[in-house]
């Protein structure tokens, strides 16, 4: 079997660099904790915890004097403000592109711009953002029910992992809402990490038969992936490692494609392309 990879897959430099800082971390201190997925992988997080990463269920299950880490998606104020109140060592591994959303929507706050986030409320990344602007900003994914002043100075963001086009629709919409008074600023606050990973597996399913995407259902991002690959109308696996690949699935073909969502470590894709080779 021909294994074709994308031109761009797997690790992010955002989560590359949460992982390194976690590593180098437990490295130093033996046990940090995190209050939340460093990545929405699996095989990611059993590896972490074998160098000493604990998830931790609340703050308050963190012991006196302990190492807490941020992950990439950033965390809401008053977690971190909770964090700093116990006196715990912090190591801040927020992604610098999430950090420059917290930024605009911040800044937002500053000049009484009521915020917009295009987005998922319910996403830690979110939720980080939403909390930089105290009561004067809201976060949906769509534009039914949506209730916001209805004039004065408004600032639309994205959740980071949105695509620019999908922002610009949504700011379309939400103009085709406003009165002419409005004022609407709208800050691209979107990462260009998984936009080129969707563009890459559009460019390799025109050369190949079928198409494998490796990430973990619970990342949105390698969720978003894989809809782009079956957009495509190409036959779309959606594997988690080697193990889920099954022989007799990919009977019919000889020329597979190989992409992995943001998530996704460079080991598990090279175990999936291996197994992939074999068939
Ligand atoms: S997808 Fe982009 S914003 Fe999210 S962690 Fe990766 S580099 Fe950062």
């Amino acid at each position: 079997m021909d294994v074709i990879r994308a031109t761009v897959l797997g690790f992010c430099g955002g989560v590359r660099r949460a992982v390194a800082m976690l590593e180098s971390a437990t490295d130093q201190c033996g046990t940090v904790y995190t209050l939340h997925e460093i990545v929405h992988n699996p095989h990611v997080m059993d590896q972490l915890k074998d160098k000493g990463v604990i998830l931790a269920s609340s703050l308050s299950a963190i012991p006196d004097g302990a190492t807490v880490a941020l992950t990439a998606h950033g965390a809401p104020l008053p977690l971190i403000a909770g964090i700093r109140a116990r006196k715990l060592h912090l190591i801040d591994a927020t992604c610098p592109i999430v950090a420059d959303a917290q930024r605009v929507v911040a800044e937002n706050e500053a000049s009484k711009r009521f915020t917009i986030i295009f987005g998922d409320s319910q996403h830690l990344e979110v939720r980080g953002l939403l909390s930089n602007a105290g009561m004067g900003a809201v976060a949906t994914e769509a534009m039914d029910g949506l209730i916001i002043p209805s004039e004065g100075r408004l600032g639309l963001v994205a959740q980071t992992t949105k695509s620019p086009e999908a922002l610009e629709a949504f700011a379309h919409d939400l103009r085709a809402q406003l009165n002419a008074r409005t004022d609407l600023v709208v800050k691209d606050t979107t990462c260009p990490e998984p936009v080129a990973r969707y563009r890459a597996a559009r460019e390799l399913a025109q050369g190949v038969e079928a198409l494998v995407v490796v990430g973990s259902p619970t990342s949105a991002n390698t969720r978003n992936l894989h809809a782009v690959c079956c957009e495509s109308g190409k036959p779309t696996f959606f594997v988690e490692s080697a193990a889920n690949i099954s022989a007799p699935d990919f009977a019919a073909f000889t020329r597979i494609g190989l992409t992995a969502g943001a998530s996704t470590p460079d080991w598990v894709i090279e175990a999936v392309e291996r197994r992939l080779q074999q068939l």
